[in-house]
Protein backbone atom coordinates (compact mmCIF):
# COMPACT_ATOMS: atom_id res chain seq x y z
CA UNK A 1 0.00 0.00 0.00
CA UNK A 2 1.50 3.14 -1.15
CA UNK A 3 2.36 5.47 2.10
CA UNK A 4 0.24 8.62 1.28
CA UNK A 5 2.32 10.32 4.01
CA UNK A 6 5.45 10.84 1.66
CA UNK A 7 3.62 12.25 -0.76
CA UNK A 8 2.31 15.79 -1.11
CA UNK A 9 -0.02 15.56 -3.73
CA UNK A 10 -1.50 12.72 -1.96
CA UNK A 11 -2.43 15.61 1.04
CA UNK A 12 -5.76 16.96 -0.62
CA UNK A 13 -6.49 18.89 2.28
CA UNK A 14 -3.13 20.94 2.28
CA UNK A 15 -3.86 21.19 -1.71
CA UNK A 16 -7.32 22.76 -0.87
CA UNK A 17 -5.73 25.09 2.03
CA UNK A 18 -5.61 28.93 0.96
CA UNK A 19 -6.13 28.15 -2.95
CA UNK A 20 -8.40 28.45 -5.67
CA UNK A 21 -9.33 25.52 -5.77
CA UNK A 22 -11.95 23.36 -8.67
CA UNK A 23 -12.65 19.59 -8.49
CA UNK A 24 -14.71 16.40 -9.71
CA UNK A 25 -14.76 12.83 -8.88
CA UNK A 26 -11.37 11.67 -9.86
CA UNK A 27 -9.10 15.36 -9.94
CA UNK A 28 -8.64 18.61 -8.06
CA UNK A 29 -6.76 21.74 -9.43
CA UNK A 30 -4.99 23.81 -7.14
CA UNK A 31 -3.84 27.41 -7.75
CA UNK A 32 -2.10 28.65 -4.59
CA UNK A 33 -0.51 32.39 -4.29
CA UNK A 34 3.61 31.50 -4.93
CA UNK A 35 5.84 32.29 -2.07
CA UNK A 36 8.69 33.60 -4.51
CA UNK A 37 6.31 35.17 -7.18
CA UNK A 38 8.26 33.00 -9.39
CA UNK A 39 5.25 30.96 -10.78
CA UNK A 40 2.28 33.49 -9.04
CA UNK A 41 -0.95 31.88 -10.72
CA UNK A 42 0.47 28.49 -11.88
CA UNK A 43 -2.04 25.94 -11.11
CA UNK A 44 -1.80 21.68 -10.96
CA UNK A 45 -4.70 19.01 -11.88
CA UNK A 46 -3.87 16.23 -9.76
CA UNK A 47 -5.73 12.76 -9.09
CA UNK A 48 -7.02 12.01 -6.36
CA UNK A 49 -5.61 8.41 -6.14
CA UNK A 50 -2.23 8.24 -6.37
CA UNK A 51 -0.27 8.11 -9.70
CA UNK A 52 3.23 8.48 -10.11
CA UNK A 53 3.08 9.45 -13.96
CA UNK A 54 0.64 10.33 -16.41
CA UNK A 55 1.22 7.23 -18.34
CA UNK A 56 -0.70 5.75 -15.17
CA UNK A 57 -4.14 7.33 -15.29
CA UNK A 58 -7.23 5.67 -15.64
CA UNK A 59 -9.17 6.64 -18.79
CA UNK A 60 -11.45 8.19 -16.10
CA UNK A 61 -8.76 10.39 -14.64
CA UNK A 62 -7.84 11.61 -18.21
CA UNK A 63 -11.14 12.72 -18.56
CA UNK A 64 -11.36 14.17 -15.30
CA UNK A 65 -8.23 16.49 -15.86
CA UNK A 66 -9.71 17.57 -19.11
CA UNK A 67 -12.54 18.62 -17.30
CA UNK A 68 -10.98 20.55 -14.94
CA UNK A 69 -8.71 21.79 -17.44
CA UNK A 70 -11.51 23.71 -19.08
CA UNK A 71 -13.16 24.66 -16.35
CA UNK A 72 -9.83 26.40 -15.55
CA UNK A 73 -9.65 28.17 -18.80
CA UNK A 74 -13.09 29.29 -18.67
CA UNK A 75 -12.15 30.75 -15.17
CA UNK A 76 -8.95 32.57 -15.97
CA UNK A 77 -10.79 33.53 -19.39
CA UNK A 78 -12.94 35.77 -17.56
CA UNK A 79 -11.07 36.93 -14.34
CA UNK A 80 -7.41 37.16 -15.81
CA UNK A 81 -7.79 37.28 -19.74
CA UNK A 82 -3.88 35.83 -19.99
CA UNK A 83 -2.09 35.94 -23.54
CA UNK A 84 -1.96 32.06 -23.26
CA UNK A 85 -1.06 29.10 -21.39
CA UNK A 86 1.48 26.80 -20.82
CA UNK A 87 -0.45 23.21 -19.88
CA UNK A 88 1.13 19.86 -19.32
CA UNK A 89 2.78 17.32 -17.18
CA UNK A 90 6.10 16.65 -16.77
CA UNK A 91 7.24 12.91 -16.46
CA UNK A 92 10.44 11.13 -14.34
CA UNK A 93 13.17 13.42 -12.79
CA UNK A 94 15.01 14.04 -16.28
CA UNK A 95 11.69 15.43 -17.90
CA UNK A 96 11.50 17.91 -15.35
CA UNK A 97 8.99 16.03 -12.64
CA UNK A 98 10.07 16.95 -8.84
CA UNK A 99 6.74 14.82 -7.31
CA UNK A 100 6.07 11.86 -8.27
CA UNK A 101 2.37 11.91 -7.94
CA UNK A 102 1.35 13.16 -11.58
CA UNK A 103 0.52 16.51 -12.01
CA UNK A 104 -1.13 18.65 -15.10
CA UNK A 105 0.46 22.28 -15.31
CA UNK A 106 -2.03 25.00 -15.48
CA UNK A 107 0.45 28.11 -16.16
CA UNK A 108 -1.11 31.41 -17.47
CA UNK A 109 0.73 33.56 -19.99
CA UNK A 110 2.68 35.94 -18.60
CA UNK A 111 2.75 35.01 -16.00
CA UNK A 112 5.50 36.97 -15.93
CA UNK A 113 9.36 37.60 -16.65
CA UNK A 114 10.02 41.44 -17.00
CA UNK A 115 13.24 40.24 -19.40
CA UNK A 116 10.43 37.87 -21.99
CA UNK A 117 8.09 41.12 -21.89
CA UNK A 118 10.85 43.23 -22.56
CA UNK A 119 12.43 41.56 -25.10
CA UNK A 120 8.89 40.59 -26.51
CA UNK A 121 7.38 43.87 -26.48
CA UNK A 122 4.28 42.13 -24.77
CA UNK A 123 2.68 45.47 -22.94
CA UNK A 124 2.68 45.79 -19.12
CA UNK A 125 1.06 43.45 -17.08
CA UNK A 126 -2.10 43.73 -15.72
CA UNK A 127 -3.04 43.93 -11.75
CA UNK A 128 -2.09 41.22 -9.68
CA UNK A 129 -3.63 38.05 -11.43
CA UNK A 130 -3.33 35.51 -8.25
CA UNK A 131 -5.03 38.80 -6.19
CA UNK A 132 -8.14 38.37 -8.51
CA UNK A 133 -8.42 35.01 -8.35
CA UNK A 134 -8.41 34.60 -4.91
CA UNK A 135 -10.48 38.02 -3.95
CA UNK A 136 -13.84 35.84 -4.08
CA UNK A 137 -12.54 34.04 -1.42
CA UNK A 138 -10.92 36.63 1.07
CA UNK A 139 -7.58 35.38 0.97
CA UNK A 140 -5.91 38.40 -0.39
CA UNK A 141 -3.68 38.71 2.06
CA UNK A 142 -1.54 35.73 0.96
CA UNK A 143 -0.15 37.86 -2.32
CA UNK A 144 1.88 40.14 -0.19
CA UNK A 145 5.15 38.33 -1.13
CA UNK A 146 3.96 39.29 -4.54
CA UNK A 147 2.33 42.49 -4.54
CA UNK A 148 6.02 43.46 -2.64
CA UNK A 149 7.75 42.63 -5.51
CA UNK A 150 9.40 45.74 -7.12
CA UNK A 151 8.17 44.91 -10.66
CA UNK A 152 4.71 45.09 -9.37
CA UNK A 153 5.18 48.02 -6.79
CA UNK A 154 3.06 50.60 -9.59
CA UNK A 155 -0.04 48.67 -9.25
CA UNK A 156 -2.53 49.74 -6.84
CA UNK A 157 -3.91 47.41 -4.11
ZN1 LIG B 1 0.59 10.79 -4.27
Amino acid sequence: MHDDHACPYCDLAELRRNAFVLENDHCLLSIKPSETGALEGAGIIVPKAHRPTVFDLTPQEWTATQDLLMQARAYLDAVIAPDGYNAGWNVGAVGGQHVMHAHFHVIRIPFISPTIRNVTGLPAPRPEPVSLLLAPLGLNGLCSPFNRSPYYSSIPG
